[in-house]
């Protein structure tokens, strides 16, 4: 799983999100910087900061 904390963003948003895939995370980043921050224009650099930012869950399954 990977995982992505909103607040290595945008500082003091606890919101995260986790899912297998990293589309599905830059996906409902997206959403969620439009509906709680006020993003109305998703800039390219702004997919890359998230795919930065997003990390692998090192479970030890
Ligand atoms: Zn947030």
């Amino acid at each position: 799983m990977k995982t992505f904390h909103c607040g290595s963003l945008v500082p003091g948003c606890n919101w995260h999100t986790r899912s297998q895939s990293e589309a599905d995370i830059v996906s409902r980043v997206i959403d969620h910087l439009r509906q709680t921050h006020g993003e109305t224009e998703i800039r390219p650099s702004i997919v890359e900061q998230i795919k930065a930012r997003t990390s692998d869950d090192q479970d030890a399954a």
